[in-house]
């Protein structure tokens, strides 16, 4: 294991019955890294992330988070530790109108007492907690873009501004590391060069991410390093010009092209 590794993935299989879904997966996410899983559609990216967040309970393997054994831990814990994730399609709170900060708000909770929260949703009250929490989701509201719709329900939000509020809520849990499941699915072109910008500035104030992602040019612009799946298993590793010149990658996307092609027909 790299003295860098904040997460530590050994070994990771999980089968449905005969599929073997994931086979064998090893890599890390060292400390500071963008790192991104691609791979043809059915390849397991999706059951690695949930086996990486306990969405899943592995068939065998560990995964480790700062050398400490996190298979073992249930998903709503991973926050504590420091692990925070997106899903790959947006879940919101949208109930009694809640607005942008009444969701960034409700990313703290594992910081700060129920009370707390309550009554800033309330009465905006300013103690010294709830100030300083009040002026961290303003900053997290600037920082991804949303600050001028703190007091618009997300429900009137765009697709592109909710996506926003969701990494928002992400980031208030405080994480060092970030997952996204397809973050820039259903992004326009502008959106997509918005939000790799954005991915980069996280990184840069200290975060690391790990990422599913079929959209190329992000994947290819914002990746440290590349895992790449296919029928379960890692069949390349590497930084982004590494990967694309990869014969067995190559293969594997174009076996794929030639099968839908087919199927088209
Ligand atoms: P990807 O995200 O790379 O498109 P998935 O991880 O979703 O791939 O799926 C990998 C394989 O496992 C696919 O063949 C898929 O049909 C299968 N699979 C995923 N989830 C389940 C499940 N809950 N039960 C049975 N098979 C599943
Ligand atoms: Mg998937």
């Amino acid at each position: 294991m790299s003295e860098l590794a904040l997460l530590s993935v050994e070994g990771l299989s999980k089968s449905f019955g005969d599929l073997k879904a994931v086979q064998n997966v090893t890599f890390n996410v060292d400390s500071g890294k963008i790192v991104s899983i691609i791979g043809p559609n059915g390849a397991g990216k999706s059951t690695l992330l949930n086996l990486i967040t306990r969405v899943l309970a592995p068939t065998k393997g560990k995964v480790s988070f700062i050398n400490q054994d996190i298979i073992s831990m249930k998903t709503k814990d991973l926050v504590k530790v420091g692990i925070s994730r997106t899903f790959q399609s947006v879940r919101l709170f949208h109930v009694n109108e809640m607005n942008v900060l009444e969701n960034i708000l409700v990313g703290f909770h594992h910081q700060y007492n129920h009370r707390m929260l309550a009554s800033c949703f309330r009465f905006g009250r300013t103690r010294k907690n709830e100030a300083e929490m009040l002026e961290r989701a303003y900053e997290i509201m600037e920082m991804v873009g949303i600050r001028h719709f703190a007091q618009t329900p997300v429900k009137e939000l765009a697709f592109g501004n909710q996506r926003l509020v969701e990494l928002g809520r992400a980031l208030a849990a405080d994480p060092r590391l970030l997952i996204l499941d397809e973050p820039a699915a259903g992004l326009n072109d502008v959106e997509t060069e918005q939000f790799s910008k954005l991915i980069k500035k996280i990184n840069q104030a200290g975060v690391s991410i790990l990422l599913v992602e079929h959209h190329m040019g992000l994947v290819m612009d914002i990746s440290d390093k590349i895992v790449v799946l296919n029928y379960g298993e890692k069949i390349a590793e590497g930084r982004p010009f590494e990967v694309q010149n990869n014969p067995a990658v190559i293969e594997a996307y174009l076996g794929k092209e030639a099968e839908t092609a087919y199927v088209g027909n």
